[in-house]
C-alpha cells in the first residue's frame, strides 16, 4: 500500500474554533479525519484524509453487538517556536496491534498509521491548542463492520484517526486525587483482555466509578480479580507507589495495560538513579507500609493526566492519607519533567520526542 496513495479531500465549511477555556477533554473535532478500509482477501486498502463526518454503518455491525474494536489515545503538542511534537507514537501503534492481535483483528502498518497521523495532523494543525497544559488528542481506533451476527472474527474492518483539542487537565496546577480501593468489581482477568486497550474494559470499570464517585471519590484502585488482593491500576491508569527510598509498580501480567507513560516514568526514574520494583504488591502490604511510616508517595500515569497524585486510599473505610493529601515531591519532579519534555522544553535524553 503506497503512503502516497492516501488521498485528501478537504472541508468547505471549516468549524469554528472553541476558546481555550472551553475546550474540556473530547469535547470538540478537527474539520479531517483519515480512513482506511479492510476486506478479507484484499487487506487494507484506500486510506483518505476526508472531512469530519458520521460514518454509515449497519445496524448488524459485529462492532455493535461484540465489541471487536480497539482503540488508542496519544496526544500531539505545539512548542513555543510552533512545533509539533509528538511522543513516542510508535509505543502507541505497536500497542494498538498488540490490542488488534488479542481482538483478532489484522495487523496494520504502523509506518503508514505514522505517515497518515502526521498528514493528517498537518492539514488540521491550526486546532492545536498552544496554551500551557493544553494538547492535540488523538484518538486512533478500529471497528469491524461485517454485518452478520455469527460470533466470529469479522471480515470487514474501518481503520479511523480522530483529533480533539483538549483542556488542560490540571487547570489550577497539579493536585492529588482521592481513590476508594474497589473490592468488589474487578476490572479484568489475567489471560482475558486486560492488557489490550479495547471498549469492553472501559464498559467493565463504569459501574464501580459511578459507585465510587457516589461515595465521593475520584476513581477506584483495582484489585487483581482472583485473589482479590493484588493491586492492578488506579482508573485507567498505572499504579506507582514510592515506599522508603524505592519505587514500587504491579509488574504486566496480562491484565494490566502497558501504559507508555508507565514505561517511561520507569525509565526516567532509573535514569535519575532511583531504584525501581515491577512485581506484585498486595493490598496489605500497602497498608503494612503505610502504618510503618513509609509509603510515602503514590501516583496514576497515563497519557492525559501525566501524572495524577494520589492524596488518600479508602480501604474497605480505613482511609490513607498520603504526603499530607498534597502532592509528593516525587510526583511533581516526574510531572515536571514529562510535561517540560512532551512540550519541548527541555532537552530529551531518551529521543522519545518527534
Ligand atoms: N491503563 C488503562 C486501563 C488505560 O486506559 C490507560 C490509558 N491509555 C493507561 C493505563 C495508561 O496508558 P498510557 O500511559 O499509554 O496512556
Amino acid at each position: 500500500m503506497p503512503l502516497s496513495k492516501i488521498t485528501v479531500e478537504l472541508t468547505n465549511a471549516p468549524k469554528n474554533k472553541p476558546d481555550n477555556d472551553k475546550l474540556g477533554f473530547g469535547k470538540y473535532f478537527t474539520d479531517h479525519m483519515f480512513i482506511l478500509d479492510y476486506d478479507a482477501g484484499k487487506g487494507w486498502h484506500d486510506p483518505r484524509i476526508v472531512p469530519y463526518q458520521p460514518i454509515a454503518l449497519d445496524p448488524a455491525a459485529k462492532v455493535f453487538h461484540y465489541g471487536q474494536t480497539v482503540f488508542e489515545g496519544m496526544k500531539a503538542y505545539k512548542t513555543p517556536e510552533n512545533s509539533i511534537l509528538l511522543f513516542r507514537p510508535y509505543k502507541n501503534l505497536q500497542r494498538l496491534n498488540r490490542s488488534s492481535a488479542r481482538l483478532s483483528i489484522p495487523h496494520i502498518d504502523e509506518g503508514l498509521v505514522i505517515e497518515a497521523l502526521k498528514q493528517l495532523i498537518l492539514v488540521d494543525k491550526d486546532w492545536i491548542p498552544d496554551e500551557q497544559g493544553t494538547s492535540l488528542y488523538i484518538r486512533p481506533f478500529v471497528i469491524s463492520t461485517q454485518p452478520t451476527l455469527g460470533v466470529q472474527p469479522s471480515e470487514q474492518y474501518k481503520f479511523m484517526i480522530i483529533l480533539s483539542p483538549v483542556g488542560s487537565y490540571y487547570a489550577e496546577g497539579i493536585n492529588p486525587v482521592n481513590i476508594f480501593v474497589e473490592s468488589e468489581y474487578v476490572r479484568a482477568v489475567t489471560g482475558g483482555i486486560g492488557n489490550a486497550k479495547t471498549g469492553g474494559n472501559y464498559a467493565a470499570g463504569l459501574k464501580a466509578q459511578q459507585e465510587a464517585t457516589e461515595k465521593g471519590y475520584s476513581q477506584v484502585l483495582w484489585l487483581d480479580g482472583v485473589h482479590r488482593k493484588y493491586i492492578e491500576e488506579v482508573g485507567s491508569m498505572n499504579v506507582f507507589f514510592k515506599v522508603g527510598d524505592k519505587v514500587i509498580t504491579p509488574a504486566l501480567n496480562g491484565s494490566i495495560l502497558d501504559g507508555v507513560t508507565r514505561d517511561s516514568v520507569i525509565r526516567l526514574l532509573k535514569h535519575w538513579k532511583i531504584e525501581v520494583e515491577e512485581r506484585t504488591i498486595s493490598i496489605d502490604e500497602l497498608v503494612d507500609a503505610y502504618r510503618g511510616g513509609q509509603l510515602k508517595e503514590a501516583f496514576g500515569t497515563g497519557t492525559a493526566a501525566v501524572i495524577s497524585p494520589i492524596g488518600e486510599l479508602n480501604w474497605q473505610g480505613d482511609k490513607l492519607t498520603l504526603n499530607g493529601g498534597k502532592t509528593g515531591e516525587l510526583s511533581a519532579r516526574v510531572y515536571e519533567f514529562m510535561t517540560g519534555l512532551q512540550r519541548g522544553l527541555i532537552e530529551d535524553p531518551f529521543g522519545w520526542i518527534e
